[in-house]
């Protein structure tokens, strides 16, 4: 707070706020403390190098993408979501899968997940040596037609396919929801079709659904719904959000899910990504920032800030960009 002046340091001043207010402190506790039951432990999965990159207009190249996986590893994450293997007609920044998860220095505690949008591309994963897959589902029929060239319904019998030999190969599989908070095509998506399509993939046997704001226009109050309405249907342990900060509201949509008791948070290191088919979308929440916040909540996650930000700071130089991480661009200017 170097410039802050000192009215207003005292007024962001919580010990000075009790001092002065002591009947505050109940009320402050209760409010902050006890008010929600918020998880003691959250897992991060880390989807910066694959859903941050592909949406790179330059080919990253593959070393990069190595390296910045692999300093990714030595930050005591346990999921990092590597790349994708899509075609690389649709996605050419992702071409390199292969050479990707064959080149990265697996931790024996680290879980590397791969987007398998069909059974070529489960194949593919699996002959490159991938031991999770991923597959990504929309809450918007619009979406899914645009996005993976065919109807919700279809897409459910393409994952199907996946999910159950993945199933005979002992392959956990991962589900995604993108949409769940608005749709770039249909706007407003109701919380019940998320559930609906949520729920389908869990039956399927995803082991955790991931819920995502691809465009980022959801707000606490939409989260709420949403996971209200999903929670009828997919147990709270196996839902996970993943959420895109175009509005600035990525932050206070994750505490909304805390206090909801998600216990699994998507994040990109140095707020990679956006989403090529969501016009306007900027990046990620950055995984600095949550881990900041989680941390400041005593919220345990296993993960070293800093070193998330040392690789934050690779990746940006190697991209010539400024970090989307607000926590990253503070600890920079502090000495
Ligand atoms: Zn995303």
């Amino acid at each position: 707070m170097g410039n802050v002046p000192t009215t207003v340091k005292h007024c962001l001043s919580y010990e000075q706020l009790i001092q002065d207010y002591p009947w505050l402190r109940h009320w402050l506790q209760e409010k902050t403390i006890t008010g929600h039951e918020y998880p003691e432990f959250v897992k991060i999965v880390e989807v910066g190098p694959r859903d941050g990159l592909q949406n790179e207009k330059e080919i990253v190249p593959t070393g990069v993408k190595i390296q910045l996986i692999d300093m990714l590893s030595r930050t005591g994450l346990s999921v990092i979501e590597a790349t994708s293997f899509v075609s690389s007609k649709w996605v050419p920044q992702m071409a390199d899968h292969t050479d990707v998860l064959r080149g990265i220095q697996r931790a024996s505690h680290v879980q590397y997940p791969v987007l398998t949008p069909n059974m070529q591309g489960f194949q593919d994963a699996v002959a490159a040596g991938a031991t999770e897959v991923a597959v990504f589902g929309s809450a918007s029929e619009t979406f899914s037609k645009r996005n993976i060239n065919c109807s919700i319904d279809e897409s459910m019998l393409r994952f199907k396919e996946v999910i159950n030999t993945a199933k005979e190969q002992q392959i956990p599989v991962r589900g995604y929801v993108s949409c769940a908070l608005g749709c770039p095509h249909e706007g407003h998506i109701e919380p019940s079709k998320v559930a609906e399509v949520a729920k389908r993939l869990y039956d399927m046997g995803c082991y955790e659904i991931s819920l995502g704001d691809t465009i980022g226009v959801g707000t606490p109050g939409s989260m709420l719904k949403m996971l209200q309405s999903v929670m009828k249907e997919v147990p709270t342990k196996a839902l996970a959000v993943h959420c895109h900060d175009t509005y600035g509201q990525a932050l206070p949509n994750i505490l909304t899910a805390l206090q909801m008791g998600v216990c699994v948070v998507d994040s990109a290191v140095a707020g990679l990504g956006g989403c090529p088919y969501a016009q306007g979308s900027s990046g990620n929440v950055s995984t600095e920032d949550v881990l900041y916040m989680l941390h400041g909540m005593g919220i345990e996650t296993g993960v070293n800030l800093a070193k998330v930000i040392d690789a934050g700071d690779f990746i940006c130089n190697a991209l010539c960009r400024k970090t989307n991480s607000r926590v990253a661009q503070a600890r920079g200017r502090t000495p």
